[in-house]
């Protein structure tokens, strides 16, 4: 019982924490002494300015501290529970070194702003470097969160979206549409990607026509892109003459794979890591009967694929997990697009890496068994050709340490 209050006074001081960071942000009398903790670091985290670094250490990071600490030591003396001072040694651990680096010393265990490129992906319970780069760099109003994601997931600042770049295909579709309008209200600026030459989209987007098979002809464009939404497909229904079968696989499966490849190729500078994502609807008939075995059969291959991907991702993949929506693949879908689109952008913001939407329960519980275990098994049965050569040759860097250039 009182390990388990110690745990939850540590969460409790780490909301502190963040609740300090955002009140840095938006309240007046403590904006300037954390505005000092944003002008100590250049791009790639080393220290701009040793004068400003510690004064920000003095100014930010210790009274930061200091409330984590004394709220954490007044709710252990109003609970009377022993357990519930965990939460305070815990704050305590990082005052101490606050101080220190306030006086040049101990700079090593500032461990969120370790200078270098960014290698990994950012995480999605505790906040790594690329996670918090993208604070500094990216969107300050957004991922405040310090050490925990949870304040950040529950405020929808997991993911900004203001400003970015973000391309969707399937662009004239329902969903389309309505990722296009929800987007576009987000503040990103959106390219509809599509095969339809005739289509019109709302003001402000810019349209680009593509041909299924020339998928190679939009790298160029893909470069700018911060967010690739894969979102084109075709249901051929009860059709199960040859044709059927080759242009299912050709638009679900293997068009979205060769336009994952290429996004994923266009990722080469360290901060993409932190700001580039790829989110591809591989559909809820990833797990349920769609009833257009076609549909399910090219899905499902997508959606192993794309989990077989994620593996060695250089940047965060997120699956779209959808119900029956109505749109010219379903006119019997009970969602309608634009609210699905909504939802989406919601669970994004929340950083839900398979966003999933339907109003069929059982795929909420189906769906992340099958993508934990079927990870699993590739994890176990498959290795990344580029790293066993690597290690064959005496050079152990891989893609998620080496340095890209
Ligand atoms: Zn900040
Ligand atoms: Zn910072």
């Amino acid at each position: 019982m009182q390990f388990i209050l110690g745990i939850i006074s540590i969460l409790l001081a780490e909301v502190v924490r963040d609740i300090y960071h955002i009140a840095g942000h938006y309240w007046q009398p403590i904006k300037q002494f954390h505005l000092l903790h944003h002008k100590a670091y250049r791009r790639d985290f080393s220290i701009a300015n040793m004068e400003t670094y510690k004064k920000s250490q003095l100014y930010n990071d210790v009274p930061e501290a200091l409330c984590m600490v004394g709220l954490t030591a007044a709710i252990a003396i109003l609970t009377q529970h022993p357990g519930m001072w965990l939460g305070c040694v815990y704050s305590f651990a990082f005052l101490v070194p606050a101080v220190l680096r306030s006086q040049g010393m101990l700079l090593a265990t500032d461990l969120s702003h370790k200078p270098g490129d960014l290698v990994e992906i950012p995480a999605l319970w505790r906040v790594n470097r690329t996670y918090h780069w993208r604070h500094h760099f990216d969107e300050t109003n957004a991922y405040f969160a310090g050490h925990f994601t949870s304040v950040d997931r529950v405020l929808g600042t997991s993911l900004s979206l203001k400003g970015k770049v973000i391309a969707v295909t399937g662009a004239s579709g329902a969903l389309g549409q309505g990722l296009i309008e929800e987007l576009s209200r987000q503040g990103a600026k959106v390219i509809a990607i599509t095969t339809n030459p005739a289509a019109v989209f709302r003001a402000g987007t810019t349209a680009l026509s593509w041909e299924l098979g020339a998928e190679v002809e939009l790298l160029p464009h893909l470069q700018g892109v911060d967010i690739l939404v894969i979102n084109h497909g075709v249901n051929v229904h009860g059709d199960r003459s040859s044709a059927a079968v080759y242009q299912s696989y050709e638009v679900n499966t293997f068009s979205t794979l060769r336009l994952t490849e290429l996004f994923l190729s266009s990722i080469t500078k360290s901060n993409d890591r932190a700001t580039k994502e790829l989110w591809i609807n591989t559909s809820e008939a990833e797990v349920n009967p769609a009833f257009s075995p076609l549909y399910e059969l090219s899905k499902r291959t997508l959606g192993d694929l794309v989990t077989l991907q994620r593996l060695d991702a250089p940047c965060i993949i997120r699956k779209l997990v959808l119900g029956p929506f109505k749109s010219q693949l379903n006119p019997y879908g009970v969602m309608s697009a634009p609210w699905v689109a909504r939802a989406i952008i919601f669970l994004a913001k929340r950083d839900f890496r398979d966003i999933i939407v339907t109003i069929n329960p059982i795929t909420y519980l189906l769906f992340p068994m099958k993508e934990l275990f079927q990870s699993l098994y590739f994890r176990l049965f498959t290795k990344n050709a580029k790293i066993s050569a690597n290690l064959m040759s005496g050079n152990v860097v891989d893609r998620s340490t080496s340095k890209v250039s």
